[in-house]
């Protein structure tokens, strides 16, 4: 696993945050078209920084979350942390706000999509 690869996958439930409409679904699907070259062992890191910096948002995003560690680098794919006895609930959210609340309580869960804005609920740090 790679730097760009990891920027990728984090990327692809955002784009619809970062740019336009149109915009998102090209860069998507140039995304995921490359994510698909590298799952055949196909070395895309230098085009995907190409991508990357080819889109001022997404440039700016992907230098955002390489120098602020405030940002965390977990995927919601990531298996639950230090999973204790009754700590192991994780919140989620919508992106634009809490008006939307979910609780992961299972790894076999799926995260849901925000009803109102199509996009998935974002795991809540520090709970
Ligand atoms: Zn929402």
């Amino acid at each position: 696993m790679t730097v760009p690869i990891d920027l990728a996958r984090e990327l692809l439930p955002r784009l619809g945050l970062l740019v336009n409409h149109a915009e998102a679904t090209r860069l998507n699907d140039a995304i995921e078209q490359l994510l698909r070259e590298h799952d055949n062992g196909v070395d895309v890191d230098t085009r995907l920084v190409e991508l990357f910096s080819s889109v001022p948002e997404i440039q700016r995003y992907v230098a955002n979350t390489l120098t602020d560690p405030h940002i965390p680098q977990k995927t919601p794919y990531e298996p639950l942390a230090g999973d204790r006895a009754g700590s192991s609930l994780q919140r989620y959210e919508c992106p634009y706000g809490p008006h939307t609340t979910w609780f992961r309580t299972s790894l076999s869960q799926e995260i849901p999509l925000c009803a109102e804005h199509q996009i998935p609920l974002r795991l809540v740090p520090g709970r």
